[in-house]
């Protein structure tokens, strides 16, 4: 480990000792682009139910609960993760997704959820007509989505953004099987601690890495899985699985324990594919 790298590394506890409902709320899935453009200024929160996690008072069957922007999250009917049925998926002439990803420069924050890489700007999808920006991608163990019941050891959400600020998340899911490099790079330097993020400029990374070589997908409307839970989300949960090495999986595992919400109902949705 060079000394460049202990110089980048980026500490931040006054943002989660300050004000740690605004923390809660910039770990949201899509919202950490604007929070990291600097748009969103720190408020204090209404009140002092602060944090949401996987378990227990603040688990995910309480979220709804937690604040009132956290409503949709118990009265959304279109809400993430859900099984994906195969046989009932809609044979659909969906669009390829194009990946036009680009390999940048590391940068990598433990927000207390997951641990996601950052993305700047200039990488992208087109599907059909639509294009999206990468902001993001993250990880969850095992994955939140299931394909037919089956759930995974892992997952890593590519979280995009279009123009208009509609979302549309490719999941990529993550068997076990041999190490992963590109895991293995962003393990290598995330922070163990929660509010902190390491940048290195001389560690890249490209998201491609992290894609398989058959691109074919399910695509369904769903949700953030996280608070606020909001809707109108994209999901493209590509069919084929990426592998990673248990000890990869169990690293995670370590830092956050199970960090997925429960399946939701499809109910009057159609997974198409
Ligand atoms: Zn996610």
């Amino acid at each position: 480990m060079n000394r460049w790298f202990f110089s980048t590394v980026i500490i931040v506890p006054f943002l989660f000792a300050c004000s740690s409902e605004r923390e809660e709320e910039r770990k949201t899935e899509g919202r950490e682009h604007v929070e990291s453009h600097g748009d969103e200024h720190a408020h204090a929160g209404e009140n002092g139910k602060a944090s949401w996690g996987y378990g227990g008072e603040t688990g995910p069957e309480y979220w709804g609960e937690l604040k009132e922007e956290f409503t949709p999250c118990k009265t959304g009917q279109n809400q993430s993760p859900v099984n994906i049925e195969m046989h009932r998926a809609v044979d659909h002439d969906l669009p390829a997704i194009e990946f036009r990803y680009k390999e940048v420069p590391l940068s990598v924050v433990n927000n207390g959820h997951t641990i996601q890489v950052n993305y700047p700007l200039g990488s992208s999808i087109k599907v059909g007509n639509a294009s999206y920006e990468l902001v993001q991608f993250h990880f969850h163990t095992p994955s939140e989505h299931a394909i037919d019941g089956k759930v995974f050891p892992m997952v890593v959400h590519l979280v995009h953004k279009d123009a208009e600020g509609n979302l549309g998340v490719v999941g990529v899911m993550i068997a076990e099987g041999s190490g992963n490099p590109a895991i293995e790079t962003i393990w290598k330097v995330m922070p163990k601690k929660a509010g902190e993020e390491v940048s290195d400029s001389n560690i890249s990374i490209n998201a491609s890495a992290l894609l398989p070589q058959d691109r074919g997908y399910y695509s369904y409307t769903g949700s953030l899985t996280t608070p606020p839970c909001s809707e109108s989300v994209n999901w493209m949960v590509l069919k084929a699985p990426i592998e990673s090495s248990r000890e990869q999986v169990a690293a995670l595992a370590a830092l956050f324990g199970s960090n997925v919400r429960p399946i939701q109902p499809l109910n009057d949705r159609v997974v198409r594919h």
